[in-house]
């Protein structure tokens, strides 16, 4: 007897196998290892690619960023392992991870390491692919979307726009130490428009005290967004100044903007349409010369 979950996976994974065919998609051998984005959180996000991974792996290994919904998607018997950080289990090391990878692909399995947002953004996902290399273990990367990309554009705010930013930064918050990495912040802060950081709640205060002395305006907008694509998506808008305060009310994970984009929410806010009526400003930026409008 099937029970309901067993046939709605089957049948997903029929419908995923024929487009995975009719697309052309590469298969999944056996012995190799895949590094795939799951995106940042809706499940929406993954690409066809990680899909079709997630499909045909004997073996998972997921983080903790990675929407746990999508296993549901694996073949019956897959084995699922969760390879985070969080949960009050005791963490693996990054060593254990790629050793396990190792391993697994030595036995012939088809391996999948799952992880937030894209693999090669602030996520290790290169580290464990270099241990991959030198073990001589075949792999791919299956690139993701990106938390301080696409979940910004779930809080409506485009990453660039030609009327605010011609270019934008990524940094991390969160060295190797748990401190702020040690930065040129004069050359953060006079090189692009909008800044955007990963992983940076805990050192929010000194960040936006390094920029401001840098010369950023301390009135700027920033935003930040928890949780981002998720249900519980929560969106902050804010100033420079007031950056460490808010980020202290905020929860984890979350990604920071600094910059004139973040203005552009209050046309662009398009989730604040569908979850609460919102009415959107069309002309955020007061660009538009009202007498010559329309
Ligand atoms: N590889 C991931 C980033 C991993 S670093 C990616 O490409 O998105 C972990 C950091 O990513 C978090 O501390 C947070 O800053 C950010 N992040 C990941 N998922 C997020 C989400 N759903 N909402 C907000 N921030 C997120």
């Amino acid at each position: 007897m099937f029970d309901m979950p067993t046939i709605l996976n089957s049948a997903a994974r029929a419908a995923s196998a024929k487009l995975a065919a009719s697309l052309g998609l590469p298969a999944f051998e056996p012995g190799w290892v895949w590094l795939a984005g799951a995106g940042p959180g809706d499940p929406g996000l993954i690409t066809m690619l990680g899909l079709h991974a997630i499909a045909e792996a004997d073996v998972i290994l997921f983080d903790a960023l990675a929407n746990e919904a999508l296993l549901k998607l694996a073949r019956p018997g897959a084995e699922l392992v969760y390879a985070g950080k969080r949960r009050g289990k005791p963490s693996w090391k990054q060593a254990d991870i790629s050793h396990t990878l190792v391993l697994l692909a030595r036995k012939g399995k088809r391996v999948l390491r799952l992880k937030g947002g894209d693999p090669f953004v602030f996520g290790r996902g290169a580290e464990e692919a270099l241990e991959l290399a030198r073990a001589g273990i075949p792999f791919r990367i299956v690139p993701g979307v990106t938390a301080g990309i696409g979940g910004l554009a779930y809080a409506g705010i485009p990453v660039t726009h030609r009327d605010t930013n011609h270019a934008v930064t990524f940094i991390t918050g969160h060295g190797i130490d748990g401190k702020l990495p040690a930065l040129d912040w004069s050359a953060i802060s006079r090189g692009s428009p909008t800044i955007v950081v990963y992983m940076a709640l805990a050192n929010t205060d000194e960040l936006a005290a390094k920029l401001i002395e840098a010369g950023r305006d301390a009135h700027e907008p920033a935003a930040i967004v928890s949780d981002a694509t998720h249900d519980e998506q929560s969106v902050r808008v804010t100033t420079l100044e007031h950056l460490g305060r808010d980020a202290k009310e905020s929860t984890a994970p979350a990604i920071l903007v600094i910059g004139e984009n973040v203005r552009l929410r209050e046309g662009l806010d398009w989730l604040g349409v569908l979850q609460s009526g919102r009415t959107l400003n069309p002309d955020p930026l007061g660009r538009i010369d009202i007498k010559h409008a329309g």
